[in-house]
């Protein structure tokens, strides 16, 4: 026996369940399939479907849509219906027009009419779900690239995907974000307060537009709990719960330090609590944790081993396979807390050396060790009591938050705003609180933008 699948759409009196309306909007052949391909619904086929099903449900829906009009709001005159006008509809995998009903005023000497649209009924005529995949889409991705994501998720180029127009909404949105971020936060109370917190603060580079840049500077802080650190497997760790700040303005910190608060009070902390900080070393990050002083009980800054080691692998290549393990003992020595001891031997190594380029790449690593040596610890014994003294526990932030986003391409380049405001959604959707919270700042930006 053959079949065929026939999808229905009926309309349905509530209250005496009689069928109004019904209409057929696919009919399939059912065939045993000959290979995986032809099992189910084919992509292109789901989403054509998907579009059918939304536009039965907007057909009945859309009569019922409230203009807004009682009276005429020019002469305050009765007013008559006049038929419906099409305007359109953007849903997350499909574009509708909806028939919205039109009014006309039935004072003869007033003539006014109503010309409703989505847009002047609800501030937009883009569904906000659309709204916030292509946020997600140009928070991650190029716009470009969003482009194209979305073009393949809805088999269909679509104009409301246009890289420009995601350009414009995903600035908007990040906007409404920074001006949110920038209100203080109160302390936390009751079991909201942290007896610890930890904090990283770390740097990335973004192209600058300016031509006669080339780039700026973006700081990011990752703020979190130690004990929200758990183990995937016996390689990655993860942070459970987490609060980011990020900056890319150009105000001597202002902005990143008052992010950096909100976020640490958002993890909960208050002047009973105390902070490690772990930092690459640059100067503007340890003035970012340095201005959390007064807020907190104690604050311990750490130069983060993960760059310290790092910055030792980068000056291998400068030093003979002969002063090789002089240098591995100059890093023993910071591992167990010896730093004094550690730039001596350094020193004397850096005057061991006869090749001027060599010579200066070490000087550059005593200058660093030198400038940090405030904020060299007993490494060893923080690693045997199980405190925190390198990023490389958890994921690496600054990579996936600032570096994947702003690699250097021809042709995009970023003012101070732009990056800001893209990071402000990178935040979000890094410390998971963008599913919670993404309809303010999207709904509010896509009533902006209409
Ligand atoms: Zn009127």
């Amino acid at each position: 026996m053959d079949y065929e699948l026939r999808v229905v759409v009926e309309k349905v009196s509530v209250s005496s369940q009689e069928v109004l309306k019904r209409d057929t909007l696919k009919v399939y052949d059912i065939k045993s399939p000959e290979s995986i391909l032809e099992l189910g619904l084919r992509h292109e086929e789901q989403i054509s479907l998907l579009e059918k099903i939304q536009n039965s449900v907007l057909a009945v829906q859309s009569t019922l849509i409230k203009t807004g009009y009682d009276v005429c709001p020019r002469c305050g005159d009765k007013l008559k219906k006049m038929g419906f006008t099409p305007s359109k509809f953007h849903a997350v995998f499909s574009d509708h027009k909806v028939r919205i009903q039109k009014h006309k005023c039935l004072n003869p000497d007033c003539k006014w009419q109503s010309t409703p649209s989505t847009a002047s009924v609800f501030g937009t005529c883009i569904h906000p779900d659309l709204a916030k995949l292509q946020c997600e889409q140009g928070a991650l991705y190029s716009f470009r690239k969003a482009e194209t994501n979305l073009e393949q998720l809805t088999v269909h180029r679509r104009p409301v995907n246009n890289h420009n127009k995601i350009k414009l909404l995903t600035n908007e949105v990040g906007a409404t974000l920074a001006q949110e971020n920038l209100k203080p936060l109160a302390t936390p109370k009751g079991t909201a307060i942290a007896q610890e917190i930890t904090l990283q603060v770390d740097g990335g580079h973004i192209p600058d537009k300016d031509k006669d840049k080339r780039s700026f500077e973006a700081l990011s802080a990752v703020v979190y709990r130690p004990e929200n650190i758990i183990e995937v497997d016996s390689h990655h760790r993860q942070i459970k719960d987490k609060s980011c700040a990020l900056s890319a303005q150009d105000d001597e910190l202002a902005t990143m330090k008052l992010f950096t608060l909100n976020a640490a009070r958002k993890q909960g902390m208050t002047k009973k609590t105390k902070v490690t900080a772990l930092a690459d070393g640059a100067q503007n990050c340890w003035s970012v944790i340095l201005s959390l002083a007064p807020h907190c009980k104690t604050l311990l800054c750490i130069l983060d081993w993960f760059h310290l080691a790092m910055r030792f692998q980068n000056v291998r290549g400068a030093v003979e396979d002969a002063f090789e393990k002089t240098l591995e003992g100059v890093k023993w020595k910071l591992w167990h807390g010896k730093s004094d001891e550690a730039l001596q031997k350094l020193e004397l190594l850096m005057n061991n050396i006869t090749d001027s380029k060599k010579r200066s790449k070490l000087k550059k690593l005593y200058n660093y060790l030198e400038n940090n040596q405030a904020y060299l610890v007993n490494y060893e014994e923080r690693d045997q009591q199980g405190l925190s003294y390198t990023s490389q526990v958890a994921e690496s932030h600054i990579d996936t938050i600032i570096n994947d986003r702003f690699k250097r391409t021809k042709k995009m380049q970023w003012t101070h705003d732009g990056a800001h405001n893209i990071l402000q959604i990178r935040g979000m959707i890094t410390s998971n609180e963008w599913n919670e919270n993404w309809q303010v700042p999207v709904i509010s930006a896509l009533t902006v933008a209409a």
